[in-house]
């Protein structure tokens, strides 16, 4: 299995990092997760590009993990792909129809099929996935992937609090990549800091963690969010970064 960072920003712009989206790719099959502003950017970089991805998996509907759908679903329209899936939460189906509601002209053009999930076991594209629900301000879930070809397990937060039913849910994994949205001095509800972070991992066991979805005020502040991390967690932790690709 393979993972790309295609965007590891927020909702608040800075200019290397757009907002969330991450590509899993086993075999043949490709997975886009959350689907942020400048991540069909992004996607178009890969190999894979926009033409490649036909199923993107949500972890909530904020505006920084959805911007782009509409604007994939016109590309791959526009490339002549039929077909798109969209996986989410409860309320995928509305966002969609709502989105299409506004922008009627799209209607039709590519074979969408939406399906809702919850805190349970599904498969996707050749993944099979775990949910779980994350503390956040709307209803968001974090996964955790297989595949066939992959030594380990990668596991994603989406947003929210650092607990320590996410990290009971994300340990044994090879790869953790977990929202760290702010330095400590920032007072945040909804999104964890990297003491907090640390501090729901200790005693965990993880290949390594990625600290993402990472606010401007992260800016010249990295070495100190990993050591804040490293204070409570022995594991290994480095920061993500757009365009960072990982074999597991
Ligand atoms: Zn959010
Ligand atoms: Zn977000």
């Amino acid at each position: 299995m393979r993972l790309t960072f295609l965007g590891t920003g927020s909702a608040m712009p800075v200019p290397d990092r757009v907002q969330t989206g991450l590509l899993l790719e086993s075999a043949d099959r490709s997975l886009l997760v959350d689907c942020g502003s400048g991540v069909l950017h992004r996607l178009s970089r890969t190999d894979v590009g926009y033409e490649g991805v036909s199923t993107v998996l949500l972890t909530h509907h904020h505006l920084d993990h959805v911007a782009d759908l509409l604007p994939l679903l016109k590309a791959r329209w526009l490339a002549g792909e039929e077909h798109l899936e969209v996986i989410g939460p409860t309320g995928t189906k509305s966002l969609l129809d709502g989105l299409l509601d506004v922008h009627e002209y799209l209607q039709g053009r590519v074979d969408l099929s939406v399906r809702e999930v919850g805190p349970t076991s599904f498969s996707v594209a050749g993944f099979e996935v775990s949910a779980t629900e994350t503390e956040h301000s709307m209803d968001c879930l974090a996964y955790r992937f297989s595949a066939p070809d992959a030594a380990g397990d990668v596991v994603f937060s989406g947003d929210g609090e650092a607990t320590s039913g996410l990290a009971a849910f994300a340990d044994g994994a090879a790869v953790l990549a977990h929202d760290c949205s702010f330095p400590d001095d920032v007072d945040v509800s909804n999104h964890p800091t990297p003491s907090q972070l640390g501090r729901a991992l200790a005693g965990r066991d993880v290949g390594r963690v990625y600290l993402t979805h990472l606010y401007p005020h992260t800016r010249g502040r990295h070495e100190e969010m990993l050591e804040s991390v490293r204070a409570h967690y022995d594991g290994e932790v480095a920061i993500a970064r757009d365009g960072l690709r990982v074999e597991v």
